[in-house]
């Protein structure tokens, strides 16, 4: 190597520089992440902790609007319509959401509402994202009250929901638990909240076999949970034919307010035809295929596909509702 040549430098000083720019990124990416990881965990905090946020949709009444999601670690299974009603005496929730943490936010929104006592906590129907969070609220000693097939349904499917959710949501929900009525709704039974009377209604089957609805005369305002899901693809977990049938009942109420199990809309006819014509078209289709000697998964591959881009979450819900409108439509007269 010749005294004048200096590429022993260059190369020195580039490989210097490289490890130097190398510790530098490694750096950067480093603080970075931690930043991004801190910033996770605050947002985690806020979002995860607190009052559900509420409105107000009539005198009394409160509503939290769910993520139109499935249940994750990020969302801890706040993904459908909870609330609650305060009359003079006490306070009625209705839905518990889908973990013991979105029950207790409930619960933390119900107590930055009103000093009265919550007396009952009524759940709509069997789905995890509605029962979940009944456990926050066994302090308060209130009534369970439910539809009267769904202790069975509670019974049936409990343990299943439940190792679900810890799979889904993760072990800090792991106070989720199952719940049963305390106070069975066979028809009709009226709940007095103080100078407020909510009219409880259990259906025959239809989105389930354990619908139940809350109406409140005092301000005309219709709980009808999923019964009318706006927004995200309808789930029939009951009866095709029977929801069919219960929404033309549903249909003659002449509430001034509806409050569905999913979503929001401005104007709730328009959204339970919107529901009824989904329904119609997965009777009519698998109707159908049943004829023509499909097989189930051939019908799943071509019924109601056209649907796909009026509903949300529709590759998650839409090929079991043509399951079970197929086991349901098969031995049919
Ligand atoms: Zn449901």
């Amino acid at each position: 190597m010749a005294v004048t040549d200096i590429s022993w430098l260059r190369c020195g000083i580039g490989t210097l520089c490289r490890r130097i720019c190398r510790i530098v990124c490694h750096l950067v990416c480093h603080i970075g992440a931690t930043l991004c990881f801190a910033a996770g965990l605050v947002h985690a905090d806020v979002e995860h902790e607190g009052a559900l946020p509420v409105a107000e949709v009539a005198p009394g009444i409160f509503v939290h609007s769910g993520h139109q999601e499935v249940s994750t670690a990020h969302n801890h299974g706040d993904i459908c319509n909870v609330g609650f009603v305060v009359g003079s005496r006490c306070v009625a929730v209705v839905d518990t959401g889908g973990s013991i943490v979105i029950g207790r936010r409930l619960r933390a929104a119900v107590k930055a509402t009103t000093a009265l006592p919550i007396c009952y906590v009524i759940n709509t129907h069997i789905h995890p994202d509605h029962i979940f969070g009944n456990a926050a609220f066994k302090e308060d000693k209130p009534t369970f009250v439910g539809h009267v097939n769904l202790a069975a349904a509670m019974a049936a499917r409990g343990r299943n929901y439940r190792n679900a959710l810890i799979r889904d949501v993760g072990a800090d929900v792991a106070e989720s638990e199952i719940i049963p009525p305390t106070q069975p709704v066979a028809d009709l039974y009226d709940i007095d909240l103080g100078d407020r009377i909510l009219k409880l209604r259990a259906w025959p089957t239809a989105h389930t076999n354990n619908d139940l609805t809350i109406y409140d005369e005092k301000t005309g305002t219709l709980w009808l949970s999923d019964l009318l899901m706006i927004g995200h693809t309808p789930v029939v977990d009951g009866s095709l034919t029977g929801w069919l049938k219960v929404i033309g009942d549903v249909a003659q109420e002449q509430p001034e307010r509806v409050v569905p199990g999913h979503g929001s809309a401005a104007n709730w006819r328009q959204a339970l035809a919107a529901e009824e014509s989904y329904l119609r078209v997965l009777l009519n289709e698998t109707r159908a295929a049943i004829k023509a000697k499909k097989t189930m998964q051939q019908a799943i591959d071509s019924v109601g596909w056209q649907e796909k881009d009026k509903w949300l979450l529709f590759e998650e819900f839409h090929r079991r509702n043509v399951t079970a409108s197929y086991a349901e439509l098969e031995w049919e007269d």
